[in-house]
């Protein structure tokens, strides 16, 4: 790996394009996913910061950047996404030893980064309302404004990633941010912060107070200043953040995770299929929203999937970025313990561990690894077909019909995306219309999708919709204006 970048992040809190201390004078060591050591430390924000970067991004919307027209946002995000270009050796090293993922997939993360800013300084200004035809005498003309100041909570899975997705539809529509980064992995965003200063974003448009989430972002998600909430995360955190959006009468969008089913019929293209199904769930160790961590197979071909997927499990391997194997160590020892939780109970049930994959000779001995894992048949009532793991373990389950295969795939709370593999066309779309999921493929999957695709859950996956141009409506509120001309 190039060497180690210098770490923005101990400069402290990212306030009116300017670093500063974080009020208490705490930090937070960051720890190496892949040898469970301390390479940096990030600032330990409180709710005093909170209320400066609030104070901050409201003064941006009264001042220069509320009044900046809709091209010359867009025009910013676009020097900003190529700034991320330009950079983007040095984001992503800085990504994979942050993350602990392996370099490619950084890389990948960082030109998505890119796009996001690309794709919504392109957005900026095509953002309108439009004319409704009412009574004689009258004209009616809705405008999209921005909500004013968004917070915006985001995961340790894909910061660089999550920092595109959220803070560039956010700042195309006109919107200031104030972002709490997750504490296990933030220094990308605090290093893109600086780039979007240099990218000429007024002072005060983002904001960024890394912290600890009970801390930094509780203080967030409770801040009477707010205008709107964005959060990614679990499920659990999502609950508190929806409460605190009410009790402040603002609105919110969560994105909450899945548990993601491929439906493989006996009619499908196994020889595409299964190195996709393979792929989408070691990705990011497995610590990916939309992972594709239920395989629901037909019955008649089910023995031939697991003999095919059992020798391809058998060779994914783990290692450090600078490896670049299949996939890195997760994110931290409370992760690993939750994922090898899992594992555990799913043996003490008598759930047959079909395959595991490895970790590379020579890993370092305190990395968080966790090899991949293939699980079934998984019971339908069991927490390894409900419940989200969040790690690189894939739960088979067999279905008997194209009924049983749509009562299976909505077996689950969860409803972010799916799959449907099959070479009858018009099953495979019936099949994934009576999905309940935000995104459902057909005949691919890619898991988090493209920056162009709305993306979003349905029940317990949240609610809301990232990605696309719905991304620019969830971050503006909609104005009819009625005029009475006689
Ligand atoms: P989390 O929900 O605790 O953390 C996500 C973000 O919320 C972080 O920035 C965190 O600091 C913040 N946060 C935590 N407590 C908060 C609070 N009380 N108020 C406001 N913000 C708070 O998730 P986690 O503990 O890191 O991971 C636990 C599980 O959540 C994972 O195993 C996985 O199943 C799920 N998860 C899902 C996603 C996703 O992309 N949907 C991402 C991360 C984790």
């Amino acid at each position: 790996m190039n060497a180690i970048p210098p770490n923005p992040a101990a400069k402290g809190v990212f306030i009116g394009n300017r670093w500063r201390p974080a009020a208490a004078g705490r930090t937070i060591p960051v720890l190496s996913p892949s040898d469970g050591r301390a390479f940096a430390a990030i600032a330990a924000g409180t709710a005093e910061d909170v209320d400066a970067a609030v104070a901050a991004a409201r003064a941006a919307m009264e001042g220069a950047w509320g009044r900046m027209p809709a091209f010359e946002r867009g025009r910013i995000l676009s020097r900003l996404s190529r700034l991320i270009e330009e950079n983007a050796a040095e984001l992503a090293t800085l990504e994979a030893r942050d993350t602990g993922k392996p370099m490619k997939q950084a890389r990948a993360d960082i030109v998505a980064c890119a796009r996001y800013f690309e794709f919504y300084g392109g957005g900026a200004d095509k953002l309108h309302g439009e004319t409704i035809p009412f009574l004689p005498g009258f004209f009616v003309a809705t405008e999209r404004e921005p909500h004013g100041v968004c917070g915006v909570i985001i995961p340790w899975n894909y910061p660089a990633q999550m920092f595109g997705r959220t803070t560039a539809p956010a700042l195309a529509a006109g919107n200031a941010v104030v972002m709490k980064p997750a504490e296990e992995a933030c220094l990308t965003p605090l290093r893109l912060a600086e780039l979007a200063a240099e990218a000429g974003l007024p002072e005060g448009a983002l904001n960024i107070v890394p912290g600890l989430g009970e801390e930094a972002g509780a203080a967030l998600t409770a801040h009477a200043g707010l205008d709107f909430l964005s959060f990614t995360g679990s499920p659990e955190v999502g609950t508190l953040v929806q409460a605190a959006a009410a009790r402040n009468h603002i609105g919110c969008t969560l994105e909450l995770g899945g548990k993601s089913p491929h439906v493989v019929f006996a009619d499908a293209d196994l020889d595409a299929a299964l190195p996709v199904i393979a792929a989408t769930i070691v990705q990011n160790a497995g610590q990916t929203c939309s992972a594709g961590s239920r395989l629901l197979v037909e019955r008649a071909v089910f023995d031939a999937v697991v003999e095919r997927l059992v020798e391809r499990f058998g060779t994914l391997t783990a290692g450090t970025p600078e490896a670049d194997l299949d996939l890195g160590a997760v994110i931290s020892a409370r992760q690993k313990a939750r994922i090898e939780g899992y594992c555990s109970r799913a043996g003490q049930d008598g759930i047959r561990l079909l395959a595991e994959g490895k970790v590379a000779e020579g890993s370092p001995e305190g990395g968080f690894w966790v090899p991949p894992r293939l699980y079934g048949p998984v019971p339908g009532g069991h927490q390894l077909a409900r419940e989200e793991v969040f790690g690189p373990v894939l739960a088979m389950l067999p279905f008997n019909d194209e009924a049983d295969a749509v009562r299976s795939a909505n077996d689950t709370e969860f409803g972010l995306m799916a799959a449907v593999w099959s070479r009858d066309g018009g099953r495979a779309l019936r099949v994934a219309r009576q999905i309940r999921a935000g995104q459902v493929y057909i005949n691919a999957f890619g898991a988090g999708g493209g920056i162009e695709l709305p993306f979003g859950g349905m029940k317990k996956s949240g609610h809301g919709r990232e990605k696309g141009f719905e991304a620019l409506y969830e971050f503006t509120t909609l104005k009819t204006i009625i005029t009475k001309h006689g």
